[in-house]
């Protein structure tokens, strides 16, 4: 999936876990759990640096305006659950990154352990937009009190 998804579900998938009252480190591991789910939804990929870089951006914009939408005590959970959701795709950096020499994918949704369906740009992106849009929802129906 995209940057921006996988930012704005780990976001939110950190300050859900944490309003319900799990320790911080629950909350981050439920984040990087995320990653592997959304992953395993059929989606678009790109594969061009370019469309990276905007991503990027539209990651940062997205968490960005989620944590400063809601008013809670835990703002910096925002940005450490949108990075910690996209920290997996690290790894798809490193290996296009050839001086780096990392060639073997390891986190299981990368690897082929976790199946990581791929579809055409129109469907793949509609896809992200529901699964992002449900979460969010979702998490805003928190009350504001537990966030
Ligand atoms: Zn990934």
């Amino acid at each position: 999936m995209y940057i921006t998804a996988h930012a704005v579900v780990g976001a939110c998938t950190a300050v859900a876990c944490r309003s319900l009252g799990m320790p911080n480190v629950v909350a981050l591991a439920a984040s990087l759990a995320s990653h592997a789910v959304l992953d395993r939804v059929p989606h678009h990929d790109y594969k061009t640096w370019p469309a990276a870089i905007a991503d990027l951006a539209a990651a940062a914009a997205s968490v960005y305006v989620l944590a400063a939408a809601t008013i809670l005590p835990s703002i910096p959970l925002w940005y450490l659950g949108g990075m910690v959701g996209v920290l997996p795709d690290l790894e798809i950096v490193l290996k296009h990154w050839e001086r780096v020499g990392y060639s073997r994918l390891r986190f299981p949704s990368h690897s082929g352990l976790i199946s990581h369906p791929q579809i055409a740009l129109v469907p793949g992106v509609s896809s992200q937009i529901v699964v992002v849009l449900a979460v969010v929802l979702l998490t805003m129906q928190m009350p504001v009190d537990m966030l």
